[in-house]
């Protein structure tokens, strides 16, 4: 397989304030170009836009390809698990919302500390094993967010575990709270391949600093700046998959055209990131990476992710000289809560794969726009 998969949680929308609007007729252009290149992983998961990935999958792909032209991944929503039940009913969900008899890559999903908890109380990675027995899925594994320690205790009470999803990106492969190069060498240390999930870190990698953006265009005037983000991951030898959440054609034809024959990071390369990284360091205020997990939980209905992009970005145009961001903040407030309605509750926190100190990032949200 090629290595890079079609992830299928940022697709084209008709309505950019409804996630559930899915551009139907661009996505079947932009998963047959895909296809057409000779790739062939795509992933989703049951919450994805709202719940309806799933759903535009099996449109745009299960209905249109035959099954062994194509993999699927998708994941079993760990917080819709309430009891060793649920496992069940939400795999059978997924197999019909996906309109397959199995699936090739089956993950539980974003697991933590306390999802760790849940699927052990509930028998959720048994119920996969059983699954993979019954030829329902090919491959059992899950996706990550938390330190190292925590993954070591995963792996080693599921040995089963064939391979591991984690957020590796070169901003985050030294980060100390995501623990990119502990959690992927220890799952090369045990063996396990690796998933990788945002690689361009929700599309951060692409808006970088004018300055970080010239080291990388004087060195390859053609490459795109997120082709280096996917090259990265992609250069790491236990990784066997990049998954790129691809919004537009744009997206597919700059991905494909670089991993259609990928060629690994050479040593001037990855000097050139050495420095992107200070300089990206020196400017990103709140690495917020804009999955949106932490939106559905908040009673007050803050956009939170919207609200830090708007930040950082307002900080980087700062350099720049030129800043919209302002306009922006105040066109959305007129129909959604601002930052200083949040009433500190901690919903958002504890969903957060990033942990991110959400509650502070939007006191400095407020203090910039709100006043
Ligand atoms: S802490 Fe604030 S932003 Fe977070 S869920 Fe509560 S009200 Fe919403
Ligand atoms: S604040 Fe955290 S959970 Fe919310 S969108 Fe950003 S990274 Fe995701």
């Amino acid at each position: 397989m090629k290595k890079l998969g079609f992830g299928f949680m940022r697709l084209p929308v008709l309505d950019p304030n409804d996630a559930s609007k899915v551009d139907f007729e661009q996505l079947c252009r932009m998963v047959d170009r895909f296809m057409e290149k000779g790739f062939t992983y795509f992933d989703t998961a049951y919450v994805y836009h709202k719940e309806q990935s799933e759903i535009f999958l099996r449109k745009a792909l299960v209905e249109r390809y035959p099954r062994d032209s194509f993999k699927i991944a998708t994941k079993l929503p760990m917080p819709k698990v309430n009891s060793a039940r649920d496992n069940e009913k939400l795999f059978n969900e997924e197999l019909e919302k996906c309109g397959v008899e199995y699936f090739d890559y089956y993950l539980l999903h974003a697991m933590n500390s306390e999802r760790f908890e849940k699927a052990k109380k509930y028998g959720s990675f048994e119920f996969l094993k059983k699954m993979k027995a019954e030829g329902k899925i090919r491959h059992i594994g899950f996706s990550f967010h938390d330190d190292v320690k925590l993954l070591e205790e995963m792996l080693t009470l599921w040995p089963e575990t064939e391979f591991v999803q984690l957020q590796i990106n070169y901003i985050d492969w030294e980060n100390p709270s995501i623990q990119a190069k502990e959690c992927y060498e220890l799952c090369t240390k045990l063996g396990k391949p690796v998933i990788v999930m945002e690689p361009i870190k929700g599309g951060s990698l692409v808006d970088i600093p004018q300055e970080a953006e010239k080291l990388l265009k004087d060195y390859a005037p053609d490459a795109s700046v997120a082709s280096w983000a996917v090259r990265y991951a992609a250069s790491l030898d236990n990784v066997m998959m990049v998954l790129s959440g691809m919004s537009n054609m744009d997206h597919v034809e700059d991905n494909t055209s670089y991993m259609e024959n990928f060629v690994p990071l050479c040593d001037d390369e990855y000097k050139i990131i050495d420095k992107v990284v200070d300089i990206i360091n020196s400017s990103i205020a709140i690495p917020c990476t804009a999955c949106g997990y932490c939106v559905d939980g908040c009673p007050v209905g803050i956009p939170i992710p919207k609200y830090f992009a708007l930040y950082n970005a307002d900080l980087q145009a700062l350099n720049k000289g030129f800043s919209t961001q302002m306009t922006y903040y105040t066109n959305m407030t007129v129909n959604l809560p601002t930052a200083s309605r949040c009433i500190g509750c901690g919903q958002c926190e504890s969903a957060c794969p990033q942990h991110l100190a959400i509650i502070d990032g939007l006191k400095l949200v407020a203090e910039r726009f709100d006043k």
